[in-house]
């Protein structure tokens, strides 16, 4: 593997990278109230989209987006009209840096929770222009995002993976079409609070988000420790539990649509 194949992390920044923005914001977290004026790259009401000041990956433009100023605020109990705004906005600056051609791919995700690799509470994502490498270049395939369905409504559906990238649980929701972000949002804003309030005691998760052809892909994964299998052999695992979990959200979420009578 050549070295522009791989992701270098700067140790010197990323070392005690939390702590000294905190320490510089006087012990407060630095997204509340978010002051630094000659950082902000676009806003909408309380939604901003910064540059982040401390490049912990080489060779990259990190930014990040602030999701609300409510450091305890979480995707699973925004308001329908704040989600919607928050997806419109973030998908919108995540193609917009993908067509710029400033950068060979542009990665956007999100990490929630002590397990999910994300250092801060307050809610935000992360887009960031890969300048060498191309996120694509390292295994996922179409397979990834396929499975059982939960639900589906013209251009959009959520399905849990048989074949997914890691293993056990990854959500998969999938847009055909920009036009349907709202529901995307709502299939996302679903499957989170599922997992935070009916799924083994989950406090952590992430979102992914994948470019592929004309379709966009979103991966909903609860974060645990990470299967040894995946870490010696990157063999993935699925579960015989599988098509429980699967009925479950959708008895929750969807049984209107389904008609099956069940208490949310
Ligand atoms: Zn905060």
């Amino acid at each position: 593997m050549r070295s522009s194949e791989i992701l270098v992390f700067n140790a010197s920044v990323g070392a005690d990278k939390v702590q000294s923005i905190i320490d510089q914001n006087n012990g407060s977290c630095p997204f509340c109230n978010y002051k630094e004026e000659d950082k902000i790259l676009a806003r909408k009401g309380e939604i901003l989209l910064v540059k982040n000041k401390y490049p912990i990956l080489q060779d990259t433009f990190p930014t990040v987006l602030i999701e609300c100023n409510d450091c305890q605020a979480d995707i699973s109990t925004y308001p329908k009209a704040h989600l919607y705004s928050l997806f419109r906005f973030a998908i919108g600056h995540w193609l917009e840096m993908d067509r710029s051609g400033l950068y060979k791919s542009v990665i956007f995700f999100k990490n929630h929770g002590p397990n999910s690799g994300g250092t801060m509470r307050h809610p935000h994502m992360q887009i960031i222009g890969l300048k060498n490498l191309d996120y694509l270049d390292f295994g996922t395939t179409i397979e990834n995002f396929t499975g059982l369905l939960i639900d589906k409504q013209p251009q959009v559906e959520l399905n849990l993976s048989t074949s997914p990238r890691m293993g056990f649980y990854e959500f998969n929701v999938v847009l055909d079409d920009l036009a349907q972000i709202d529901r995307l949002s709502d299939y996302i804003q679903d499957t989170v609070h599922f997992l935070l309030n009916y799924y083994h005691r989950c406090d952590s998760y992430n979102i992914f988000f994948y470019k592929i052809a004309d379709r966009i892909y979103a991966k909903i994964i609860p974060r645990f420790v990470t299967s040894p299998m995946f870490v010696g052999y990157s063999i993935p695992q699925i579960t015989t539990r599988l098509e429980d979990v699967a009925r479950s959200i959708k008895e929750r979420y969807y049984s209107q649509r389904y008609n099956i009578a069940q208490e949310r």
